[in-house]
């Protein structure tokens, strides 16, 4: 399935830009032996040896030349309507992403079915985060990050958080992640822009995010990320609403001898996070059995945030988390258990770990979550 849109960016990419002159209304045109003027609204006109009239079923060429030619009523109507897919709440997308559902009746049939975004983007992180103006805003790389899961009781982190909690089966979770960003740059702006960003596009993050459904979309809701580099401390609150600490870090994550460590000591505090784990030898990186629990914790593009009286979302993408079962063990979870006492009640019920994911695009913060 294709849409208007994309076939008409397509085809006008494909012809120089200097050759459209848009905006301009076609009102009349004058033939000779040896060529054609156009005339145009505003009293502008142009000759060449062609003129192709493809302006439509309405045509004012056709009108000129051919009047005797009139649009006639075929029989039926149809009506139309394209809703932006980031508009539908989640539920209603299930039902209907995917499938090309005909509702049929007398005389009348009513199809419902998806067509790609203007870019003819169809892969659905993607498809939601270039539905919205000017993103994605920064492409960074993500790379050797550890995940570790939590089963937690649910009440007590709804106290601790301002979104509307995304249980499965009715059990709430939260994860640690542990990995390097590397590379972020802005979209646009090139090797300047790239250059400019140096002093914070590549450092480590420890985040504690839990899962959270808001106006039908499902995403994430950081509970804090620690990292090491003081200036994305100082900038990320601002920007995008995020509960950054600052914090010492030494992550070992090296997979291909199997073996993964970390630690992270709050620079205010000085209580620590610490790890270890294991990856079995000839392991295969995969990405998360659809509908199971782990694509239900990983595969998630949508960030919610609340600072300072304000709700805030930003959404990324990127392609699929090749990841494997990693045995992991927390070796000591005083920053966690400190912070957010739940933690002390908590059950890890598994680890993933993926060499990373490239190319990761991260939106802008929009208000109004
Ligand atoms: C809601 C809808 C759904 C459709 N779905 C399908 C489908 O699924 N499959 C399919 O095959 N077809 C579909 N069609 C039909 C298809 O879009 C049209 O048949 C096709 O676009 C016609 O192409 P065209 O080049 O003749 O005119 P258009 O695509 O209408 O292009 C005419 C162009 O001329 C410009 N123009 C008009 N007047 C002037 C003027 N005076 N001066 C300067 N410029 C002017 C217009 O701005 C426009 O850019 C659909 C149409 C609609 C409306």
């Amino acid at each position: 399935m294709t849409s208007w849109g994309l076939l008409y960016s397509w085809f006008k990419k494909s012809f120089p830009e200097e050759n459209y002159h848009l905006g301009q209304e076609f009102q009349n045109l004058e033939q000779s032996e040896s060529s054609v003027t156009s005339y145009f609204k505003g009293g502008t006109h142009d000759s060449a040896d062609l003129l192709i009239g493809a302006d439509g079923f309405r045509s004012g060429v056709r009108a000129l030349l051919l009047p005797q030619i009139q649009p006639k009523y075929a029989g039926y109507v149809a009506w139309r309507g394209v809703v932006p897919e980031v508009e539908v709440p989640e539920d209603i997308l299930k039902v209907f992403a995917n499938h090309f559902t005909f509702f049929q009746m007398p005389d009348s049939h009513i199809l419902c079915y998806l067509i790609p975004s203007e870019s003819g983007n169809t892969e659905a992180g993607q498809r939601r985060l270039l539905s919205l103006p000017g993103e994605p805003l920064f492409i960074a790389d993500w790379e050797r990050v550890l995940m570790l899961h939590y089963e937690v009781e649910p009440d007590a982190l709804q106290r601790v958080v301002p979104f509307e909690l995304d249980l499965r089966e009715g059990r709430a979770f939260v994860s640690a992640v542990a990995f390097t960003m590397r590379g972020m740059r802005p979209r646009v702006g090139g090797r300047f822009a790239a250059w400019l960003f140096k002093p914070i596009a590549t450092h480590e993050f420890l985040n504690v995010r839990t899962y959270v459904r808001h106006r039908g979309e499902s995403g994430i809701y950081f509970l804090a990320e620690w990292l090491p580099n003081r200036l994305s401390v100082a900038l990320g609150p601002r920007l995008f609403g995020l509960p950054y600490r600052s914090g010492r870090f030494q992550y070992e994550h090296h997979w291909e001898e199997g073996l993964l460590t970390g630690s992270v000591t709050d620079r205010a505090g000085g209580a620590a996070f610490a790890y270890q784990g294991v990856l079995r030898p000839k392991m295969r990186f995969a990405t998360c059995e659809p509908g199971g629990i782990e694509e239900w914790l990983m595969e998630r593009y949508t960030a919610f945030t609340y600072a300072a009286g304000k709700a805030r979302f930003f959404r990324v993408w990127h392609s699929p988390w090749p990841q494997v079962r990693v045995n992991a063990d927390v070796t000591d979870p005083r920053l966690l258990d400190q912070s957010w006492p739940l933690f002390r009640e908590a059950r890890m019920i598994g680890a993933n770990f993926s060499p990373g994911v490239r190319n990761v695009w991260m939106g802008r913060a929009h208000r109004g979550a």
